[in-house]
């Protein structure tokens, strides 16, 4: 459904015990954006649909790229996550880390899926943009290439 938006800064919200997700009607001028958003909301029910060794292993993946000193995200929700992170929260995987391995997820299906191809938000480099999408491929296939919502 579209709804008008709470603010500039949030464009849409998923709840998703309750099923619903709400995109801001302004979104209708940006065929593009409304893309990229839409579809990071609907991978919010996705990833609560994924097995525990899936999310552990997106987890690891985002592990791995801290690791080899990657930088930048595939949107500004998993950005301003990364950029909150402490080294204890990595280790403890404290619910600030376990929050932006989500909304990781999500931004980098929708860049993966979606119709932009550049974006002020795209900031992860390669090869570690080729590896999400090759990761994300790998969960697609896993699924018989039916994602669960
Ligand atoms: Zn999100």
């Amino acid at each position: 459904m579209f709804g008008e938006g709470p603010g500039q800064e949030v464009h849409a919200a998923s709840f998703i015990r309750e099923r619903r997700l709400v995109l801001d009607e302004a979104l209708r001028r940006s065929p593009g954006e409304l893309s990229r958003i839409a579809l990071h909301e609907l991978f919010h029910f996705v990833w609560v649909r994924l097995s525990n060794a899936e999310r552990r292993c997106w987890e690891e993946l985002l592990r791995q790229q801290m690791a080899l000193g990657a930088t930048g995200e595939l949107g500004w929700s998993a950005e301003k996550r990364l950029a909150s992170l402490r080294p204890a929260d990595i280790e403890r995987r404290s619910r600030r880390w376990r929050e932006y391995v989500c909304e990781s997820f999500c931004d980098s299906a929708a860049w993966a899926f979606g119709l932009l191809r550049r974006h002020g938000e795209f900031t992860l480099p390669e090869p570690f943009r080729s590896q999400r999408r090759q990761t994300l491929a790998g969960i697609v296939r896993h699924h018989g290439g039916v994602l669960p919502i």
